[in-house]
């Protein structure tokens, strides 16, 4: 399946979490086994031969691309969580929300230094967490060797919140 046979397939669920947003739904694309498998192929294909040694996933619908995409790479999973949901000692890296601020944890042993990561998520917006995320993999002396994301909310500039970062996304709304 190609970008536009899965952009056909994401459900666009309005006014969730909050009233405003439409909120772009994967799970019909998690569901259907020709779509899933074609979905990791993407994201997983422009970093085939960049060194990539690992593949962080951000909490939680990341996970869910980031664990195949890493099986398809050959390199081993991390997953970069929200506070307080990792049982071993973290790693934290604070972001800015509209209204206050969050954070992601990774353990310390997730990643050694000088590492090459790719960061996995579902969906890039504003760039804060995936922002985050890259801080994170800084953090450990480790590289960020891109960000491969299946859809782009492109009119909330996520892109210009990571300078420097291969970016490659699927599925892109303007
Ligand atoms: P960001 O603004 O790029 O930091 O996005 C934060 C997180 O929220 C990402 O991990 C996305 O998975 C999720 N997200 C933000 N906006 C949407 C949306 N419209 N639909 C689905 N997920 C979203």
């Amino acid at each position: 399946m190609g970008p536009s046979e899965l952009r056909a397939l994401v459900r666009d669920v309005p006014d969730y979490p909050v009233e405003g947003v439409m909120f772009k739904d994967v799970t019909p694309v998690l569901a259907d086994p020709r779509a899933l498998a074609s979905l990791v192929e993407l994201i997983a294909e422009p970093f085939r031969g960049a060194g990539v040694t690992r593949v962080a996933g951000i909490e939680a619908r990341g996970f869910t691309l980031a664990t195949p995409v890493a099986l398809a790479l050959g390199v081993g999973f991390a997953p970069f969580r929200k506070p307080g949901k990792l049982p071993y000692r973290v790693h934290a890296e604070e972001y800015q929300l509209e209204y206050g601020s969050d954070a992601l944890q990774a353990h310390v042993d997730a990643i050694n230094p000088g590492e090459r990561v790719l960061i996995v998520d579902d969906v890039v917006a504003t760039g804060g967490t995936a922002g985050a995320a890259a801080r994170l993999v800084r953090h450990f002396g480790a590289e960020v060797a891109g960000l491969g994301a299946f859809i782009e909310l492109e009119f909330l500039n996520g892109r210009e919140a990571l300078p420097g970062i291969e970016f490659h996304t699927i599925v892109s709304y303007a």
